[in-house]
């Protein structure tokens, strides 16, 4: 068993999406205070550029599964390609992302290794040789530090908590190709559709801007939109506008919707339940918008505006379009 830290890297057309980063900067973090190296795994098909990039933020070694079988994710096929790579390099630690690709492989990849997963990690400590990982339970509401008791450990990591590494373009690393075999896949992806438009994806904005019931009706998300706009941000939606049809699924935070953790999260016309909090609550910055001086997303929020939403937000349009322009 070594002590290295194996990031499976999460790709997409060919490039590293920015959760690949964050792994492999917390992840270095830790190998080396395991005493090990930082390793990367790049499944896919043509993914050669792809592992440049992981080599320039930090990898040390990245190892290559290049196959036209690898092309579209399958839970069964990446699973049979790392549970072999798992088992012939016996890491300390594999990281995965707690996004919609990294939830589907990472219980079906321990299940098949027999070891334990602690899911959603927010942070990493080394004790006397042992690794602590700590994640938020029921729904945020407390946090637990979690030991595993096989190794090799593995942890899927929140996106956007950890800070990437500084990129170094002349960082190189060892790369080699293993085998990139598939094996009988079951289940088989025939056409992959996607969501039209530029949509900045929930899970990866620095920015985003929710709205609520207290929006009233569907065409008023044409408000939030337009400060999302003027922000660079994305729009997101609570479970309670979701389920009044005003905004499709995708856009939910929450417990049953998307996890996100912004640099500044805008919430406007939403009473932080529970549920949305638990989806939103680790944000850096949460302004809230609400007419109910009582609401509970201020018991959370760092800054709060009680009042009419439709007043508020597009003063907040007009005032930030006017600080933009002056840069
Ligand atoms: C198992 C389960 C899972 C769930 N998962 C999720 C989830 O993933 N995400 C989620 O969001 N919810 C989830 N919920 C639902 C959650 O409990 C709440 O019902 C929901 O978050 C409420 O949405 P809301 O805040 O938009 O609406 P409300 O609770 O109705 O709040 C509307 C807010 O708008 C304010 N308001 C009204 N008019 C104005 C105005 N003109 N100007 C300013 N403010 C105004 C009101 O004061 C109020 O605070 C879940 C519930 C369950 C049981």
């Amino acid at each position: 068993m070594s002590n290295d830290v194996l990031v499976i890297a999460e790709i997409r057309e060919g490039t590293p999406k920015k959760i690949s980063f964050e792994m492999l900067g917390e992840g270095k973090r830790i190998a080396e205070q395991l005493g090990g190296s930082i390793r990367a795994v790049a499944l896919g098909h043509e993914v050669g550029d792809a592992a440049s990039s992981l080599a320039q933020y930090g990898a040390d070694k990245v190892f290559v599964a290049d196959d036209s079988t690898l092309e579209n994710y399958t839970a069964e096929g990446y699973a049979n390609v790392l549970a072999n790579l798992i088992e012939q390099t016996q890491p300390a630690l594999v990281l995965l992302g707690a996004t919609t690709t990294g939830k589907d492989l990472a219980p079906r990849l321990a299940a098949r290794l027999g070891v334990g997963l602690a899911s959603d990690c927010t942070g990493f400590a080394v004790q006397d040789g042992e690794l602590l990982l700590t994640r938020p339970i029921y729904a945020g509401k407390a946090i637990a530090t979690v030991k595993q008791a096989v190794r090799p450990y593995m942890a899927t990591i929140r996106p956007n908590i950890f800070p990437t590494l500084e990129i170094d373009p002349s960082h190189e690393a060892d790369v080699e190709s293993i085998p990139a075999d598939a094996g009988d896949i079951r289940a088989k992806v025939v056409d992959l559709i996607k969501e039209a438009g530029d949509r900045i994806e929930l899970t990866e904005a620095d920015i985003i801007v929710s709205g609520g019931r207290g929006l009233k009706a569907p065409e008023n998300f044409a408000m939030i939109e337009e400060l999302a706009k003027v922000l660079g941000a994305a729009v997101g939606a609570s479970r309670a506008a979701v389920d009044a049809g005003w905004k499709d699924h995708s856009y939910q935070v929450g417990q049953t919707g998307k996890v996100v953790t912004p640099t500044l999260y805008i919430a406007c016309g939403i009473s932080g339940a529970i549920q949305h909090l638990a989806g939103m609550k680790t944000s850096k910055y949460i302004v809230a918008v609400n007419k109910d001086p009582d609401a509970p997303i201020f018991k959370v929020a760092d800054y709060g505006i009680v009042g009419d939403v439709f007043t508020v937000v597009p003063v907040l349009s007009e005032e930030f379009k006017k600080m933009m322009a002056e840069g």
